[in-house]
Protein backbone atom coordinates (compact mmCIF):
# COMPACT_ATOMS: atom_id res chain seq x y z
CA UNK A 1 0.00 0.00 0.00
CA UNK A 2 1.60 3.12 -1.18
CA UNK A 3 -0.64 5.63 1.39
CA UNK A 4 -4.04 5.96 3.62
CA UNK A 5 -4.44 9.20 3.22
CA UNK A 6 -3.48 12.48 0.39
CA UNK A 7 -1.23 15.03 1.36
CA UNK A 8 -4.21 17.12 1.73
CA UNK A 9 -6.36 15.48 4.39
CA UNK A 10 -4.94 14.84 7.98
CA UNK A 11 -6.45 17.43 10.38
CA UNK A 12 -5.83 17.43 14.35
CA UNK A 13 -8.48 14.79 14.45
CA UNK A 14 -5.87 12.28 13.00
CA UNK A 15 -3.49 12.59 15.84
CA UNK A 16 -1.88 9.64 17.21
CA UNK A 17 -2.81 7.58 14.33
CA UNK A 18 -0.25 5.76 12.17
CA UNK A 19 -0.51 7.12 8.59
CA UNK A 20 1.51 6.64 5.32
CA UNK A 21 1.42 9.08 2.50
CA UNK A 22 3.28 9.78 -0.81
CA UNK A 23 3.79 12.45 -2.77
CA UNK A 24 6.40 14.79 -4.35
CA UNK A 25 9.15 16.81 -2.08
CA UNK A 26 8.20 20.09 -2.33
CA UNK A 27 10.99 21.55 -0.14
CA UNK A 28 12.88 20.73 2.97
CA UNK A 29 15.07 22.05 5.41
CA UNK A 30 17.68 20.62 7.63
CA UNK A 31 17.07 22.28 11.25
CA UNK A 32 20.26 21.03 13.89
CA UNK A 33 19.79 17.54 12.13
CA UNK A 34 16.01 17.31 11.73
CA UNK A 35 14.74 17.42 8.47
CA UNK A 36 11.26 18.51 7.49
CA UNK A 37 10.03 17.78 4.09
CA UNK A 38 6.81 19.36 2.99
CA UNK A 39 5.48 16.42 0.75
CA UNK A 40 2.67 17.58 -1.90
CA UNK A 41 0.03 16.18 -3.88
CA UNK A 42 -2.97 17.38 -5.99
CA UNK A 43 -4.91 17.50 -2.41
CA UNK A 44 -1.97 19.51 -0.51
CA UNK A 45 0.56 19.73 1.47
CA UNK A 46 1.93 17.82 4.98
CA UNK A 47 5.03 18.76 6.53
CA UNK A 48 6.77 15.19 7.46
CA UNK A 49 9.53 15.17 10.16
CA UNK A 50 12.72 13.17 10.11
CA UNK A 51 14.42 13.25 13.20
CA UNK A 52 17.41 11.22 14.33
CA UNK A 53 15.35 10.01 17.46
CA UNK A 54 13.66 7.50 14.93
CA UNK A 55 16.72 5.76 13.51
CA UNK A 56 20.01 6.06 11.85
CA UNK A 57 18.74 4.25 8.59
CA UNK A 58 15.88 6.80 8.34
CA UNK A 59 18.10 9.90 8.14
CA UNK A 60 20.15 7.99 5.80
CA UNK A 61 17.61 8.04 3.38
CA UNK A 62 16.31 11.24 4.19
CA UNK A 63 19.53 13.07 3.15
CA UNK A 64 19.25 11.77 -0.25
CA UNK A 65 15.89 13.39 -0.94
CA UNK A 66 15.39 15.79 -3.13
CA UNK A 67 12.89 18.27 -4.53
CA UNK A 68 10.19 16.38 -7.23
CA UNK A 69 11.65 13.06 -5.76
CA UNK A 70 8.39 11.21 -5.31
CA UNK A 71 8.66 9.28 -1.31
CA UNK A 72 6.12 7.61 0.26
CA UNK A 73 6.46 7.69 4.26
CA UNK A 74 4.77 5.88 7.32
CA UNK A 75 4.83 7.40 10.83
CA UNK A 76 2.75 9.24 13.40
CA UNK A 77 0.32 12.59 12.99
CA UNK A 78 0.92 14.67 15.93
CA UNK A 79 0.40 18.13 16.81
CA UNK A 80 2.93 20.80 15.51
CA UNK A 81 4.96 22.63 18.40
CA UNK A 82 3.11 25.44 20.01
CA UNK A 83 3.96 28.54 17.81
CA UNK A 84 4.90 26.61 14.74
CA UNK A 85 1.31 25.73 13.23
CA UNK A 86 1.36 27.12 9.77
CA UNK A 87 -2.22 28.55 9.02
CA UNK A 88 -1.66 28.69 5.50
CA UNK A 89 -1.63 25.09 4.94
CA UNK A 90 -4.90 23.34 5.72
CA UNK A 91 -3.23 20.77 7.48
CA UNK A 92 -0.65 23.21 9.20
CA UNK A 93 -1.75 22.41 12.69
CA UNK A 94 0.23 18.66 12.48
CA UNK A 95 3.01 16.89 11.43
CA UNK A 96 4.10 13.47 10.47
CA UNK A 97 6.53 11.71 12.20
CA UNK A 98 8.38 9.52 9.90
CA UNK A 99 9.26 5.73 10.80
CA UNK A 100 9.35 4.26 7.61
CA UNK A 101 10.55 6.15 4.22
CA UNK A 102 10.73 4.87 0.64
CA UNK A 103 11.81 7.03 -2.37
CA UNK A 104 9.63 5.35 -5.27
CA UNK A 105 11.45 7.68 -7.87
CA UNK A 106 14.32 9.86 -8.01
CA UNK A 107 14.07 13.24 -9.90
CA UNK A 108 16.59 14.88 -11.86
CA UNK A 109 16.99 18.40 -10.50
CA UNK A 110 13.39 20.12 -12.02
CA UNK A 111 14.24 23.14 -14.79
CA UNK A 112 11.96 25.42 -11.92
CA UNK A 113 10.28 24.41 -8.72
CA UNK A 114 6.68 24.03 -8.88
CA UNK A 115 6.40 25.94 -5.76
CA UNK A 116 8.88 28.58 -6.77
CA UNK A 117 7.57 32.72 -6.29
CA UNK A 118 9.29 33.67 -9.63
CA UNK A 119 8.47 31.03 -12.96
CA UNK A 120 10.96 30.76 -16.02
CA UNK A 121 9.24 32.33 -19.10
CA UNK A 122 6.51 30.34 -20.75
CA UNK A 123 8.70 28.89 -23.34
CA UNK A 124 9.79 26.67 -20.16
CA UNK A 125 6.80 26.09 -18.63
CA UNK A 126 5.53 24.57 -21.97
CA UNK A 127 7.91 22.50 -22.54
CA UNK A 128 8.25 21.05 -18.96
CA UNK A 129 3.87 21.10 -18.64
CA UNK A 130 3.97 18.42 -16.27
CA UNK A 131 6.17 20.09 -13.70
CA UNK A 132 4.12 23.30 -14.78
CA UNK A 133 1.06 21.23 -14.04
CA UNK A 134 2.36 20.56 -10.64
CA UNK A 135 1.47 24.07 -9.28
CA UNK A 136 -1.27 24.17 -7.39
CA UNK A 137 -3.14 27.08 -9.36
CA UNK A 138 -2.91 25.41 -12.43
CA UNK A 139 -4.00 22.24 -10.85
CA UNK A 140 -7.34 24.53 -9.61
CA UNK A 141 -7.69 26.00 -12.80
CA UNK A 142 -8.07 22.77 -14.72
CA UNK A 143 -10.32 21.36 -11.82
CA UNK A 144 -12.77 24.35 -12.23
CA UNK A 145 -12.86 23.67 -15.57
CA UNK A 146 -13.65 19.67 -14.55
CA UNK A 147 -16.19 21.36 -13.10
CA UNK A 148 -17.75 23.69 -15.27
CA UNK A 149 -18.05 21.00 -17.99
CA UNK A 150 -20.08 18.40 -15.26
CA UNK A 151 -22.31 21.43 -14.63
CA UNK A 152 -22.80 22.04 -18.44
CA UNK A 153 -23.84 18.56 -18.92
CA UNK A 154 -25.81 17.95 -16.10
CA UNK A 155 -28.07 21.20 -16.51
CA UNK A 156 -28.74 20.61 -20.47
CA UNK A 157 -29.36 16.75 -19.71
CA UNK A 158 -32.25 18.23 -16.66
CA UNK A 159 -33.40 20.10 -19.37
CA UNK A 160 -33.74 17.21 -22.09
CA UNK A 161 -30.57 17.89 -24.33
CA UNK A 162 -29.11 14.93 -25.94
CA UNK A 163 -25.21 14.82 -26.13
CA UNK A 164 -24.24 13.22 -29.52
CA UNK A 165 -20.58 13.62 -30.69
CA UNK A 166 -19.94 14.35 -34.45
CA UNK A 167 -17.07 13.43 -36.62
CA UNK A 168 -13.27 15.29 -36.20
CA UNK A 169 -12.70 14.03 -40.01
CA UNK A 170 -15.42 16.01 -41.71
CA UNK A 171 -15.61 18.34 -44.55
CA UNK A 172 -15.19 22.28 -44.44
CA UNK A 173 -17.63 23.86 -42.44
CA UNK A 174 -18.87 27.35 -43.28
CA UNK A 175 -16.97 29.62 -40.08
CA UNK A 176 -14.74 31.37 -42.81
CA UNK A 177 -11.58 30.68 -40.93
CA UNK A 178 -8.74 28.39 -43.14
CA UNK A 179 -9.17 24.72 -42.24
CA UNK A 180 -6.55 22.25 -41.41
CA UNK A 181 -6.67 19.62 -43.72
CA UNK A 182 -5.62 15.71 -43.44
CA UNK A 183 -4.64 13.98 -46.58
CA UNK A 184 -6.75 10.66 -47.28
CA UNK A 185 -4.46 7.66 -47.85
CA UNK A 186 -7.30 5.47 -49.40
CA UNK A 187 -9.13 8.24 -51.83
CA UNK A 188 -5.00 9.69 -52.97
CA UNK A 189 -5.64 13.60 -53.98
CA UNK A 190 -8.67 13.88 -51.36
CA UNK A 191 -8.59 15.43 -48.10
CA UNK A 192 -11.00 15.27 -45.06
CA UNK A 193 -11.23 18.81 -42.94
CA UNK A 194 -11.45 18.78 -39.42
CA UNK A 195 -14.49 20.59 -38.31
CA UNK A 196 -14.21 24.27 -37.71
CA UNK A 197 -16.91 23.15 -35.87
CA UNK A 198 -20.16 20.90 -35.54
CA UNK A 199 -22.42 23.49 -37.58
CA UNK A 200 -23.59 21.34 -40.63
CA UNK A 201 -23.98 17.69 -38.07
CA UNK A 202 -25.68 20.14 -35.69
CA UNK A 203 -28.13 21.38 -37.92
CA UNK A 204 -29.04 17.66 -39.51
CA UNK A 205 -29.31 16.02 -35.68
CA UNK A 206 -32.44 18.69 -35.89
CA UNK A 207 -33.98 17.64 -39.26
CA UNK A 208 -33.74 13.93 -37.66
CA UNK A 209 -35.57 14.79 -35.15
CA UNK A 210 -33.21 15.03 -31.91
CA UNK A 211 -35.19 18.59 -30.84
CA UNK A 212 -32.21 19.50 -28.18
CA UNK A 213 -28.55 18.48 -28.94
CA UNK A 214 -25.64 19.31 -27.25
CA UNK A 215 -21.84 18.58 -27.07
CA UNK A 216 -18.78 19.33 -26.04
CA UNK A 217 -17.03 19.23 -29.14
CA UNK A 218 -13.31 20.28 -30.35
CA UNK A 219 -13.00 22.89 -33.22
CA UNK A 220 -10.21 23.57 -35.28
CA UNK A 221 -9.14 26.79 -37.22
CA UNK A 222 -6.21 27.57 -38.93
CA UNK A 223 -5.98 31.29 -38.39
CA UNK A 224 -3.47 33.32 -37.32
CA UNK A 225 -3.66 33.44 -33.52
CA UNK A 226 -4.36 35.98 -30.75
CA UNK A 227 -3.46 35.75 -27.38
CA UNK A 228 -6.52 34.48 -26.46
CA UNK A 229 -7.05 31.94 -29.34
CA UNK A 230 -5.90 28.28 -30.16
CA UNK A 231 -5.68 26.22 -33.40
CA UNK A 232 -7.65 23.93 -31.35
CA UNK A 233 -10.51 24.78 -28.50
CA UNK A 234 -13.35 23.14 -26.90
CA UNK A 235 -16.85 24.66 -27.42
CA UNK A 236 -20.36 24.28 -25.43
CA UNK A 237 -22.32 23.55 -28.84
CA UNK A 238 -25.62 23.21 -29.30
CA UNK A 239 -29.00 23.26 -31.41
CA UNK A 240 -32.75 23.15 -30.24
CA UNK A 241 -35.61 23.06 -32.47
CA UNK A 242 -38.28 24.96 -33.05
CA UNK A 243 -37.31 27.81 -30.91
CA UNK A 244 -36.81 31.75 -31.33
CA UNK A 245 -33.54 33.79 -30.35
CA UNK A 246 -35.11 34.36 -26.82
CA UNK A 247 -35.40 30.36 -26.35
CA UNK A 248 -32.07 29.98 -26.82
CA UNK A 249 -30.67 32.97 -24.91
CA UNK A 250 -33.26 31.75 -21.85
CA UNK A 251 -31.23 28.56 -22.30
CA UNK A 252 -27.98 30.13 -21.71
CA UNK A 253 -29.51 32.57 -18.95
CA UNK A 254 -29.88 29.69 -16.81
CA UNK A 255 -26.96 27.54 -17.39
CA UNK A 256 -25.07 31.00 -16.81
CA UNK A 257 -27.10 31.92 -13.53
CA UNK A 258 -25.89 28.14 -12.49
CA UNK A 259 -22.05 28.37 -13.26
CA UNK A 260 -21.63 31.80 -11.11
CA UNK A 261 -23.63 30.53 -8.71
CA UNK A 262 -22.03 26.98 -8.29
CA UNK A 263 -18.44 28.19 -9.04
CA UNK A 264 -18.11 31.71 -7.72
CA UNK A 265 -21.41 31.83 -5.28
CA UNK A 266 -22.77 34.52 -7.16
CA UNK A 267 -26.66 35.58 -7.96
CA UNK A 268 -27.48 36.60 -11.29
CA UNK A 269 -30.36 38.33 -11.64
CA UNK A 270 -32.24 37.10 -15.19
CA UNK A 271 -32.82 37.94 -18.05
CA UNK A 272 -29.32 39.03 -18.41
CA UNK A 273 -29.08 42.41 -20.02
CA UNK A 274 -29.59 42.70 -24.03
CA UNK A 275 -28.37 45.23 -26.00
CA UNK A 276 -28.34 45.73 -29.71
CA UNK A 277 -25.46 45.62 -32.34
CA UNK A 278 -26.21 49.33 -33.16
CA UNK A 279 -26.86 50.50 -29.55
CA UNK A 280 -23.29 48.41 -28.59
CA UNK A 281 -21.66 50.31 -31.66
CA UNK A 282 -23.43 53.78 -30.85
CA UNK A 283 -21.85 54.02 -26.58
CA UNK A 284 -19.05 51.54 -27.03
CA UNK A 285 -17.46 51.59 -30.21
CA UNK A 286 -17.68 47.26 -30.55
CA UNK A 287 -19.65 44.84 -30.58
CA UNK A 288 -18.49 42.99 -27.65
CA UNK A 289 -18.33 46.11 -24.97
CA UNK A 290 -16.80 45.37 -21.31
CA UNK A 291 -19.92 46.92 -19.03
CA UNK A 292 -18.02 46.80 -15.85
CA UNK A 293 -17.52 50.45 -16.22
CA UNK A 294 -19.46 53.66 -17.74
CA UNK A 295 -17.32 56.00 -20.35
CA UNK A 296 -19.84 55.67 -23.12
CA UNK A 297 -18.85 57.25 -26.21
CA UNK A 298 -20.34 60.53 -27.39
CA UNK A 299 -20.68 61.62 -30.75
CA UNK A 300 -20.45 65.73 -30.58
CA UNK A 301 -20.11 66.24 -34.57
CA UNK A 302 -22.41 68.90 -34.91
CA UNK A 303 -20.76 71.15 -32.25
CA UNK A 304 -17.17 70.28 -33.30
CA UNK A 305 -18.24 70.99 -36.93
CA UNK A 306 -19.59 74.40 -35.77
CA UNK A 307 -15.87 75.49 -34.12
CA UNK A 308 -12.86 77.04 -36.19
CA UNK A 309 -11.27 73.46 -36.12
CA UNK A 310 -10.70 72.87 -39.75
CA UNK A 311 -9.93 69.13 -39.17
CA UNK A 312 -13.17 68.66 -37.60
CA UNK A 313 -14.74 70.13 -39.91
CA UNK A 314 -13.93 68.73 -42.62
CA UNK A 315 -14.31 65.24 -41.14
CA UNK A 316 -17.95 65.98 -40.95
CA UNK A 317 -18.68 67.78 -43.89
CA UNK A 318 -17.10 64.50 -46.06
CA UNK A 319 -19.44 62.01 -44.23
CA UNK A 320 -16.98 61.01 -40.77
CA UNK A 321 -17.60 62.21 -37.35
CA UNK A 322 -16.30 63.42 -34.11
CA UNK A 323 -16.77 61.04 -31.03
CA UNK A 324 -15.10 61.49 -27.44
CA UNK A 325 -15.03 60.09 -24.11
CA UNK A 326 -14.53 61.47 -21.02
CA UNK A 327 -11.56 59.97 -18.57
CA UNK A 328 -12.93 60.72 -15.60
CA UNK A 329 -10.24 61.88 -12.92
CA UNK A 330 -7.40 61.00 -15.78
CA UNK A 331 -5.63 64.80 -15.93
CA UNK A 332 -4.11 63.65 -12.41
CA UNK A 333 -2.97 60.30 -13.18
CA UNK A 334 -2.09 60.68 -17.06
CA UNK A 335 1.04 62.42 -17.57
CA UNK A 336 1.79 64.52 -20.76
CA UNK A 337 4.12 61.50 -21.95
CA UNK A 338 1.27 58.54 -21.46
CA UNK A 339 -1.07 60.74 -23.32
CA UNK A 340 1.36 60.81 -26.31
CA UNK A 341 1.88 57.18 -26.21
CA UNK A 342 -2.04 56.56 -26.17
CA UNK A 343 -2.27 58.76 -29.27
CA UNK A 344 0.91 56.40 -30.50
CA UNK A 345 -1.24 53.27 -29.92
CA UNK A 346 -4.59 54.18 -31.23
CA UNK A 347 -2.73 56.03 -35.02
CA UNK A 348 -0.79 52.83 -34.62
CA UNK A 349 -3.46 49.96 -33.38
CA UNK A 350 -6.48 51.47 -35.12
CA UNK A 351 -5.07 53.07 -38.17
CA UNK A 352 -7.15 56.53 -37.04
CA UNK A 353 -5.19 60.10 -38.04
CA UNK A 354 -4.85 61.09 -34.72
CA UNK A 355 -6.30 61.67 -31.30
CA UNK A 356 -7.07 64.63 -29.58
CA UNK A 357 -7.41 65.45 -25.39
CA UNK A 358 -8.33 68.51 -23.47
CA UNK A 359 -8.07 68.61 -19.45
CA UNK A 360 -9.97 70.05 -17.92
CA UNK A 361 -8.65 72.45 -14.90
CA UNK A 362 -9.53 72.33 -11.80
CA UNK A 363 -11.12 76.24 -11.80
CA UNK A 364 -13.19 75.20 -15.65
CA UNK A 365 -10.44 75.90 -17.87
CA UNK A 366 -9.69 73.47 -20.92
CA UNK A 367 -6.20 73.01 -21.50
CA UNK A 368 -4.83 70.75 -24.56
CA UNK A 369 -4.64 71.09 -28.09
CA UNK A 370 -8.09 71.90 -29.15
CA UNK A 371 -8.62 72.99 -26.07
CA UNK A 372 -8.62 76.55 -28.08
CA UNK A 373 -11.74 75.89 -30.39
CA UNK A 374 -14.32 75.48 -27.07
CA UNK A 375 -14.38 78.95 -25.36
CA UNK A 376 -17.18 81.04 -24.60
CA UNK A 377 -20.83 78.85 -25.51
CA UNK A 378 -19.07 76.28 -26.65
CA UNK A 379 -17.23 75.32 -23.72
CA UNK A 380 -20.15 74.64 -21.53
CA UNK A 381 -21.98 72.62 -24.39
CA UNK A 382 -19.14 70.57 -24.44
CA UNK A 383 -18.83 69.73 -20.56
CA UNK A 384 -21.94 69.11 -20.62
CA UNK A 385 -22.54 66.60 -23.59
CA UNK A 386 -19.43 65.23 -22.15
CA UNK A 387 -20.33 65.00 -19.00
CA UNK A 388 -16.89 66.27 -18.12
CA UNK A 389 -15.97 68.20 -14.76
CA UNK A 390 -12.89 69.28 -12.84
CA UNK A 391 -9.99 66.65 -13.41
CA UNK A 392 -11.29 65.02 -16.36
CA UNK A 393 -9.32 64.31 -19.92
CA UNK A 394 -11.89 64.24 -22.87
CA UNK A 395 -10.31 62.31 -25.50
CA UNK A 396 -11.27 63.01 -29.10
CA UNK A 397 -11.18 60.63 -32.89
CA UNK A 398 -12.31 62.82 -36.20
CA UNK A 399 -12.34 59.83 -38.85
CA UNK A 400 -15.16 57.86 -40.15
CA UNK A 401 -17.70 56.77 -37.90
CA UNK A 402 -16.60 52.97 -37.11
CA UNK A 403 -12.87 54.27 -37.28
CA UNK A 404 -13.24 56.31 -34.65
CA UNK A 405 -15.88 53.96 -32.57
CA UNK A 406 -12.75 51.20 -32.90
CA UNK A 407 -10.12 53.78 -31.52
CA UNK A 408 -11.85 54.95 -28.47
CA UNK A 409 -13.49 51.50 -27.91
CA UNK A 410 -9.30 50.37 -27.98
CA UNK A 411 -8.73 53.89 -25.74
CA UNK A 412 -11.94 53.09 -23.30
CA UNK A 413 -10.50 49.31 -22.70
CA UNK A 414 -7.36 50.13 -21.99
CA UNK A 415 -8.41 53.68 -19.83
CA UNK A 416 -10.82 51.48 -17.84
CA UNK A 417 -7.52 49.27 -16.22
CA UNK A 418 -5.25 52.45 -16.16
CA UNK A 419 -7.66 54.30 -14.64
CA UNK A 420 -9.47 51.35 -11.95
CA UNK A 421 -12.33 52.09 -13.41
CA UNK A 422 -13.96 48.82 -12.51
CA UNK A 423 -12.83 45.96 -9.90
CA UNK A 424 -11.33 43.45 -11.76
CA UNK A 425 -12.85 40.41 -9.90
CA UNK A 426 -16.13 41.98 -11.01
CA UNK A 427 -18.34 39.85 -13.33
CA UNK A 428 -20.33 41.11 -15.96
CA UNK A 429 -22.70 38.90 -18.83
CA UNK A 430 -25.02 40.66 -21.69
CA UNK A 431 -26.28 39.75 -24.91
CA UNK A 432 -25.54 42.06 -27.87
CA UNK A 433 -28.36 40.91 -30.54
CA UNK A 434 -29.40 41.89 -33.87
CA UNK A 435 -26.15 41.75 -35.60
CA UNK A 436 -26.00 42.91 -38.99
CA UNK A 437 -26.88 39.95 -41.60
CA UNK A 438 -23.93 41.01 -43.78
CA UNK A 439 -20.29 42.90 -43.86
CA UNK A 440 -18.81 44.45 -46.55
CA UNK A 441 -15.18 43.18 -47.26
CA UNK A 442 -13.57 46.21 -48.75
CA UNK A 443 -10.35 44.35 -49.92
CA UNK A 444 -12.61 41.80 -51.67
CA UNK A 445 -15.67 43.63 -53.17
CA UNK A 446 -18.18 41.84 -51.82
CA UNK A 447 -20.29 40.61 -48.74
CA UNK A 448 -19.64 38.25 -46.19
CA UNK A 449 -21.44 36.38 -43.73
CA UNK A 450 -21.24 38.19 -40.15
CA UNK A 451 -21.60 35.51 -38.26
CA UNK A 452 -22.24 31.88 -41.15
CA UNK A 453 -24.28 31.92 -44.25
CA UNK A 454 -26.94 29.88 -43.17
CA UNK A 455 -28.14 32.56 -40.32
CA UNK A 456 -31.66 33.89 -40.71
CA UNK A 457 -32.23 37.21 -41.17
CA UNK A 458 -35.33 39.08 -38.80
CA UNK A 459 -38.56 38.12 -40.51
CA UNK A 460 -39.35 42.06 -41.09
CA UNK A 461 -35.88 42.33 -42.77
CA UNK A 462 -36.29 39.99 -45.75
CA UNK A 463 -37.37 42.72 -48.17
CA UNK A 464 -34.07 43.92 -47.13
CA UNK A 465 -32.37 41.32 -49.12
CA UNK A 466 -33.11 42.53 -52.32
CA UNK A 467 -33.02 46.42 -51.74
CA UNK A 468 -29.95 47.16 -48.80
CA UNK A 469 -28.09 43.75 -47.36
CA UNK A 470 -26.33 45.71 -45.69
CA UNK A 471 -29.40 47.44 -43.44
CA UNK A 472 -30.35 43.41 -42.96
CA UNK A 473 -30.51 42.12 -39.43
CA UNK A 474 -29.79 38.68 -38.01
CA UNK A 475 -31.45 37.01 -35.72
CA UNK A 476 -27.64 36.73 -34.00
CA UNK A 477 -27.24 36.64 -30.29
CA UNK A 478 -23.65 37.04 -28.53
CA UNK A 479 -23.06 36.38 -24.91
CA UNK A 480 -19.98 38.88 -24.36
CA UNK A 481 -18.39 38.46 -20.80
CA UNK A 482 -16.11 41.57 -19.41
CA UNK A 483 -15.83 42.68 -22.86
CA UNK A 484 -14.90 38.93 -24.53
CA UNK A 485 -16.90 37.40 -26.81
CA UNK A 486 -18.24 34.48 -25.04
CA UNK A 487 -20.27 32.60 -27.57
CA UNK A 488 -22.03 33.22 -30.46
CA UNK A 489 -25.38 31.73 -32.09
CA UNK A 490 -28.24 32.26 -34.66
CA UNK A 491 -31.70 31.62 -35.86
CA UNK A 492 -30.74 29.61 -39.03
CA UNK A 493 -32.56 29.23 -42.09
CA UNK A 494 -34.88 26.34 -42.86
CA UNK A 495 -36.29 27.38 -46.22
CA UNK A 496 -34.36 26.61 -49.10
CA UNK A 497 -35.06 29.70 -50.82
CA UNK A 498 -34.28 31.75 -48.32
CA UNK A 499 -30.89 30.56 -48.25
CA UNK A 500 -30.32 30.19 -51.58
CA UNK A 501 -30.71 34.10 -52.09
CA UNK A 502 -28.59 34.44 -48.88
CA UNK A 503 -26.00 32.56 -50.86
CA UNK A 504 -26.13 34.77 -53.72
CA UNK A 505 -25.75 37.89 -51.46
CA UNK A 506 -22.65 36.12 -50.79
CA UNK A 507 -21.52 35.15 -53.96
CA UNK A 508 -21.72 31.19 -53.60
CA UNK A 509 -23.19 30.28 -56.56
CA UNK A 510 -25.47 27.27 -56.90
CA UNK A 511 -22.76 25.02 -57.80
CA UNK A 512 -20.58 25.96 -54.90
CA UNK A 513 -23.05 25.61 -52.59
CA UNK A 514 -23.74 21.96 -53.72
CA UNK A 515 -20.31 21.28 -53.36
CA UNK A 516 -19.95 22.93 -50.12
CA UNK A 517 -22.97 21.98 -48.21
CA UNK A 518 -25.15 20.07 -50.79
CA UNK A 519 -25.39 17.20 -47.90
CA UNK A 520 -27.22 20.10 -45.63
CA UNK A 521 -29.30 21.82 -48.28
CA UNK A 522 -30.74 18.59 -49.04
CA UNK A 523 -31.36 17.75 -45.93
CA UNK A 524 -33.02 21.40 -45.35
CA UNK A 525 -35.95 19.54 -48.29
CA UNK A 526 -36.94 16.48 -46.15
CA UNK A 527 -38.75 18.26 -43.11
CA UNK A 528 -36.49 20.55 -41.70
CA UNK A 529 -37.88 22.16 -38.59
CA UNK A 530 -37.22 25.87 -37.85
CA UNK A 531 -33.81 25.68 -35.38
CA UNK A 532 -31.47 27.55 -34.20
CA UNK A 533 -28.41 27.33 -31.64
CA UNK A 534 -25.19 28.43 -30.24
CA UNK A 535 -21.38 28.36 -29.28
CA UNK A 536 -19.64 28.98 -25.96
CA UNK A 537 -16.04 29.16 -26.03
CA UNK A 538 -15.15 26.43 -22.82
CA UNK A 539 -11.47 27.83 -22.99
CA UNK A 540 -12.53 31.21 -22.72
CA UNK A 541 -15.12 30.34 -19.92
CA UNK A 542 -13.27 28.85 -17.84
CA UNK A 543 -10.36 31.54 -18.37
CA UNK A 544 -13.10 34.38 -17.24
CA UNK A 545 -14.69 32.10 -14.20
CA UNK A 546 -10.85 31.78 -13.34
CA UNK A 547 -9.75 35.05 -13.20
CA UNK A 548 -7.02 34.32 -15.30
CA UNK A 549 -5.74 36.37 -18.44
CA UNK A 550 -3.70 33.87 -20.19
CA UNK A 551 -6.15 31.14 -22.39
CA UNK A 552 -3.09 28.65 -22.33
CA UNK A 553 -3.34 28.04 -18.51
CA UNK A 554 -6.97 27.13 -18.69
CA UNK A 555 -5.78 24.11 -21.13
CA UNK A 556 -3.78 20.95 -19.74
CA UNK A 557 -1.91 20.59 -23.04
CA UNK A 558 -2.28 23.87 -25.60
CA UNK A 559 -0.06 25.46 -28.36
CA UNK A 560 2.55 28.66 -28.52
CA UNK A 561 1.12 31.41 -30.95
CA UNK A 562 2.80 30.06 -33.70
CA UNK A 563 0.44 27.06 -32.98
CA UNK A 564 4.04 23.95 -31.77
CA UNK A 565 3.58 22.10 -28.79
CA UNK A 566 6.42 22.74 -27.20
CA UNK A 567 6.22 20.03 -25.06
CA UNK A 568 5.49 16.83 -28.22
CA UNK A 569 7.16 19.02 -30.43
CA UNK A 570 4.12 19.16 -33.07
CA UNK A 571 4.10 19.81 -35.72
CA UNK A 572 7.10 17.86 -37.02
CA UNK A 573 8.18 16.64 -40.42
CA UNK A 574 7.12 12.78 -40.76
CA UNK A 575 8.78 10.02 -42.81
CA UNK A 576 8.96 9.96 -46.75
CA UNK A 577 7.38 6.64 -46.49
CA UNK A 578 4.34 8.09 -45.06
CA UNK A 579 3.91 10.72 -47.90
CA UNK A 580 4.32 8.36 -50.63
CA UNK A 581 1.82 6.64 -49.13
CA UNK A 582 -0.73 9.66 -49.01
CA UNK A 583 0.06 10.39 -52.68
CA UNK A 584 2.12 13.41 -50.99
CA UNK A 585 5.21 15.25 -52.48
CA UNK A 586 6.47 17.92 -50.85
CA UNK A 587 7.43 21.18 -52.87
N1 LIG B 1 -21.08 27.29 -35.26
C1 LIG B 1 -21.06 28.61 -34.72
C2 LIG B 1 -19.64 28.97 -34.31
O1 LIG B 1 -18.85 28.10 -34.04
C3 LIG B 1 -21.94 28.75 -33.52
C4 LIG B 1 -23.38 28.61 -33.84
O2 LIG B 1 -23.88 29.33 -34.72
O3 LIG B 1 -24.03 27.80 -33.17
O4 LIG B 1 -19.31 30.13 -34.23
Amino acid sequence: MYRTHTCGELRPTHIGQRVSLAGWVDSYRDHKGVLFVDLRDRYGKTQVVFSPENGESIMAVAKMIRPEDVVAVTGLVVRRPEGTENPKLQTGDIEVRVEEVRVLNKSLTPPFHPSAKDLPGEEVRLKYRYIDLRRPEMQQTLILRHRMVKIMRDYFDELGFIEIETPILAKSTPEGARDYLVPSRIQPGSFYALPQSPQLFKQILMVAGFDRYVQIARCFRDEDLRADRQPEFTQLDLEMSFVQAEDVMQVIDGLIARLAKDLLGLELSLPLPRLTYDEAMERFGHDAPDLRFGMELVDISELASATENEVFRQTVARGGRVRGVTAPGAAAVLTRKTLEELSEYVVHDFGVKGLSWIKVESDGQLVGPVGKYFDGDFRAKLLEVMQAGAGDIMFFVADRKEAAGKALYGLRRRLGAELKLYDPSRMHFSWVVEFPMFEFDEAEGRWTAMHHPFTSPRPQDIPLLDTDPGACRAQAYDLVINGYEAGGGTIRIHDQALQQKVFQILGIDQAAARERFGFLLEALQYGAPPHGGIALGVDRLVMLFAGRDNIRDCIAFPKTQRAVDLMTGAPSPVDPKQLRELGIRLL
